[in-house]
């Protein structure tokens, strides 16, 4: 190993395509994890718990949240959501790269606690291109999809918390923008690991 384990942080409204863009990234950085996030929202077609998610109870979600168990929490439109010490602490320890996909709240939290990563904020060309994309996903309702479109809204107003900004014209493009990302964040000083006994004595 010649750099410690990234942790990458992105954001992106609902209908910017971030599902897609990280399924691909997975699959281009061999060396990631995504951090399994909980939640109390329902699962959707297509998706696997456990993968996707862990779909629990709201009973649940509020016991583990009390428990301490989360790195940090929100609630997200109507539903909750949290990031467990356990889906990052695992593969930061094996030193992998990890993916925390986090609203704006989150990476409110995790800024306060100086959790240091990559933030990036993925946004839709424009917010009528938001709405047709959630409309084609056929996965909300109209009043679901007007609640998404308001997040969505905040999380672009927002976009300064974030250390780039990336618009998703096309989700090979937007990869590449974020594997370009990714190189150079792992070339910092700080994630600097000595790559042979004569340079680790050299550096002490
Ligand atoms: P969705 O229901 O569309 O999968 O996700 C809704 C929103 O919740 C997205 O903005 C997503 O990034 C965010 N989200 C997913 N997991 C977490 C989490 O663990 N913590 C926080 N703060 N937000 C999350």
């Amino acid at each position: 190993m010649t750099q410690k384990g990234l942790s990458i942080i992105i954001s992106a409204p609902s209908g910017t395509g971030k599902t897609t863009t990280c399924k691909r990234l997975i699959q281009r950085m061999p060396n990631l994890r995504i951090a399994t996030s909980h939640t109390t929202r329902k699962i959707r077609d297509g998706e696997t718990g456990g993968v996707d998610y862990f779909f629990i109870s709201r009973k649940e979600f509020e016991t583990k949240r009390d428990n301490e168990d989360f790195l940090e929490w929100a609630q997200v439109h109507t539903e909750y959501y949290g990031t467990s010490f356990e889906s990052i602490e695992k593969p930061q320890q094996e030193g992998f790269d990890i993916l925390l996909e986090l609203d704006v709240q989150g990476v409110d939290s995790l800024r306060n606690m100086k959790f240091n990563g990559a933030y990036i904020l993925i946004l839709p060309p424009s917010i009528k291109e938001m709405m047709n994309r959630l409309r084609k996903r056929g996965t909300e309702t109209e009043e679901s999809i007007e609640i998404r479109v308001n997040t969505g809204k905040e999380e672009i107003k927002n976009y300064k918390k974030y250390d780039y900004v990336i618009t998703n014209f096309d989700v090979e493009e937007t990869v590449e923008s974020i594997l370009a990302i990714v190189q150079s964040e792992k070339s910092r000083v700080s994630h600097y690991i000595p790559t042979s006994d004569d340079i680790k004595e050299l550096l002490g």
